[in-house]
């Protein structure tokens, strides 16, 4: 795979938050990394490591003082507000708290339709694709008419995806997007996940702190600690092997890996690969 067959490359990342006190602090050094078209690159770090200020580097919400972001062969690092607006249809988040990242006032119709109206859609293609967003995520079509509020947090969260998928996103980043749902709605979340990247192709840059979340849905992880990647890898290449202490730290307090499905998936990857090539 060459450069050019890259969907997101991260190249020497360096973060450095200013508080209001001239302190500074180094959040991100040296990171790179990048991510292929239809892969789940899994990023896996404690709490603090810099898994966050990854995802906002990558969203143009942090202060990059070194190093570059290209997305789609383009620098996006440092850009005009216009053209990160216009990068919106490429480029999606979910954020972890469903509770607080839906306009509560908001009709769920209305939260889906916001960016297909951004993008001059018609009312009813706008209507169209709304009820079919909510099908994707297994939604009932009348949840339209009610309010975030009505929903429980992996409802919320489903109509966080189906927001970050309306425009068919190439890639989105998912920052602990499971992690505040009970076990059973997180496994549920996560197949849903997983089938819409199988349907669409698109990528995920996903956001854990979770080794067993992360292992079940990631192709590729990333492993950080205290702002520096200690090593990447094949998932089971990292789980049977790792390289690093802090790693195996953290793969000693989660559940083992499912092998055959991990395997399964790379071999639906590869096609997905395949597909892309004719
Ligand atoms: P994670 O998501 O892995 O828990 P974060 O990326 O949120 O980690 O934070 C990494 C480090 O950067 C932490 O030490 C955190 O306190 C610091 N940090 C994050 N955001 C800011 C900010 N806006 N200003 C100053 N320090 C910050
Ligand atoms: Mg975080």
């Amino acid at each position: 795979m060459t450069a050019d067959d890259l969907l997101l490359q991260a190249d020497d990342l360096e973060v450095t938050y200013r508080s209001r006190g001239r302190k500074t602090f180094r959040a991100l050094n040296g990171v790179s990394f990048d991510i292929r078209p239809g892969e789940t690159l899994g990023l896996v770090g404690e709490s603090g490591s810099g898994k966050t200020t990854i995802g906002r580097a990558i969203l143009g919400l942090a202060p990059v003082s070194n190093g570059t972001v290209t997305f789609q062969g383009e620098d996006i690092t440092h850009l005009s507000s216009a053209r990160r607006r216009s990068l919106a249809t490429d480029l999606q988040v979910v954020f972890q708290d469903p509770y607080t990242s839906l306009n509560p006032s908001m009709t769920i119709a209305d939260i889906l339709a916001e960016p297909l109206t951004i993008q001059g859609w018609t009312r009813a293609d706008a209507h169209a694709r709304v009820r079919a967003l909510l099908d994707r995520v297994q939604l009932p079509a009348d949840a339209g008419n009610r309010l975030p509020r009505e929903f429980s947090g992996g409802q919320r969260q489903r109509v966080a995806i189906a927001r970050a998928i309306a425009l068919n996103p190439k890639l989105i980043v998912c920052d602990e997007p499971v992690s505040a749902l009970d076990l059973t709605t997180q496994a549920r979340v996560l197949d849903l996940l997983i089938e819409i990247q199988q349907d669409t192709g698109v990528s995920l840059l996903f956001v854990s702190h979770d080794l067993a979340v992360v292992r079940h849905i990631s192709h590729r992880v990333v492993v950080l600690y205290r702002g520096g990647i200690v090593e990447q890898g094949e998932v089971d290449q990292i789980t049977a092997h790792p390289a690093h202490a802090y790693t195996k730290r953290l793969f000693m307090s989660a559940p083992v890996a499912n092998v055959a499905e991990q395997r399964l998936r790379r071999e639906r990857l590869h096609d997905l690969a395949k597909i892309g090539d004719e």
